[in-house]
């Protein structure tokens, strides 16, 4: 049965195939097994670009496999280092912009986001937003680090000027056992 509500997993995907049109360039700043990146660069087509980072050597070869296989991988480009240096490698204004924060399910969980450089990395994403662009951020709280990392997110997006940014919370009120944030960014100027 078709549900709109059940996760931020969920509502990124959705909000992603709404938004996300052939020809746009994205970025996904947590690489992971891949599964926003895939589903990116199908979304943006031959015409469009996608940027992904991991700090995982592991993640971003399995990705560029499985690119590989569904014959996606010649508008991605796939960069192993943290998304605090996204200014090293990204010369140009995107559309969209995705994080998912925490650590890889089935990986090892020391490797994890840390506050410092997702804020460091937030910082330099959100200028290179182009007017209308999206940003979207999920942040769990369940983990050793999780809650001080979203409580720095909330606080910093909390600060974003309201004539430049509409900023937005997703929280499942009723779910049980630290259910993750997630949040929407949205450029307006
Ligand atoms: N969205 C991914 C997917 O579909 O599989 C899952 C992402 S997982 C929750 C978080 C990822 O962030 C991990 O793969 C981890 O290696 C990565 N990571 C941790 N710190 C990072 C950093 N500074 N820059 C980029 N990636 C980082």
């Amino acid at each position: 049965k078709f549900k709109h509500f059940i996760n931020p997993v969920e509502t990124v995907k959705k909000i992603m195939y709404y938004y996300v049109k052939e020809g746009y360039i994205a970025l996904d700043c947590t690489v992971g097994n891949g599964k926003d990146t895939l589903r990116l660069a199908k979304l943006v087509g031959k015409n469009g670009k996608v940027y992904g980072f991991d700090i995982q050597g592991e993640a971003i070869n399995n990705t560029k496999n499985k690119l590989k296989e569904l014959g996606l991988e010649q508008n991605v480009i796939l960069i192993n280092d943290g998304h605090e240096n996204i200014n090293k490698y990204i010369h140009e204004n995107l559309d969209f912009i995705v994080y998912n924060l925490g650590y890889l399910p089935g990986g090892d969980k020391n490797i994890k986001t840390q506050p410092t450089t997702t804020i460091k990395s937030l910082k330099k994403a959100l200028p290179l937003l182009n007017n209308n662009g999206l940003l979207l951020i999920t942040c769990y709280v369940g983990h050793d680090g999780g809650k001080e990392e979203q409580e720095i997110v909330e606080i910093f997006l909390k600060s974003l000027d309201q004539k430049m940014y509409n900023v937005l919370q997703f929280k499942f009120i009723n779910q049980r056992n630290n259910p993750p944030i997630l949040y929407g960014v949205e450029k307006t100027y």
